[in-house]
């Protein structure tokens, strides 16, 4: 080998360590949380001082907590390889279609039709950068077999109507789209970016998306939450 060839591979075996140990890194803290939540679900009365509770609000946020639970999983946690997680799953600790989940600040309430477990809400002014337009997306309202959970007046085709802060949207269900597959019951909440229309951005790419941690009050972002319980920052 000359030496350039030396340099190179050496070069290389550095990148594959290095990009190595931050894939095992973030594997390692998404299979801490979900070691975690596997233990809460199993005593969530044993270990409700782990969970949060709805419409409270961490000092100083903008935002009120959407729904009563245990947040197991965070924005940017990482469980395939080229898929990061956009936004925070809460976990009821009961069956389907009995914890409430509420707006968590005044908005304007679409839901598309063919929508059976989401919703989306428009935040005119960001309360962190109130010069944009952010979009606070809430999902799995809904059966594993589809039947939606969502509050009656939210029907299909709703398009832009004004909810306040606290207004009840409905109930952590479990749809995930394959009823043989379904999930835990959990709400999965993402904050969205507009687009130069004002539409919302994919909420499945963790890049139209934003960490959700300043607008709760709480460690919500993966790169910064090794397993710790995830409660108000200043507690
Ligand atoms: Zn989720």
């Amino acid at each position: 080998m000359n030496r350039l060839t030396v340099i190179t591979l050496s070069v290389l075996a550095v990148i594959l360590i290095v990009a190595g140990y931050f894939s095992v890194h973030l594997f390692q803290s998404s299979l801490s949380r979900s070691q975690r939540l596997v233990a809460w679900l199993n005593k969530p009365i044993e270990h409700a001082d782990w969970s949060i509770k709805a419409n409270d609000r961490c000092p100083g946020a903008p935002f009120y907590l959407p729904t009563s639970g245990y947040v197991g999983f965070l924005w940017g946690d990482q469980f395939k390889l080229n898929h990061k997680h956009q936004g925070i799953d809460i976990f009821a600790g009961t069956a389907s279609g009995i914890t409430p989940v509420f707006s968590v600040f005044d908005g304007y309430l679409t839901r598309q039709i063919g929508w059976k477990s989401s919703i989306i809400i428009r935040i005119p002014k960001d309360p962190l950068y109130p010069h944009r337009q952010i979009w606070v997306y809430y999902t799995h309202m809904a059966d594993k077999n589809g039947n939606s959970y969502i509050s009656d007046p939210f029907v299909p085709g709703t398009n832009d109507l004004f909810v306040p802060a606290g207004t009840l949207l409905g109930y952590q269900g479990n749809y995930s789209g394959d009823s043989g597959n379904p999930t835990g019951v959990h709400l999965h909440l993402s904050i969205v970016l507009s687009d130069v229309n004002g539409r919302y951005l994919n909420e499945l790419d963790i890049s139209n998306t934003l960490d959700p941690s300043p607008y709760f009050g709480m460690p919500l972002n993966s790169l910064m939450n090794d397993g710790d319980i995830v409660q108000c920052n200043s507690q």
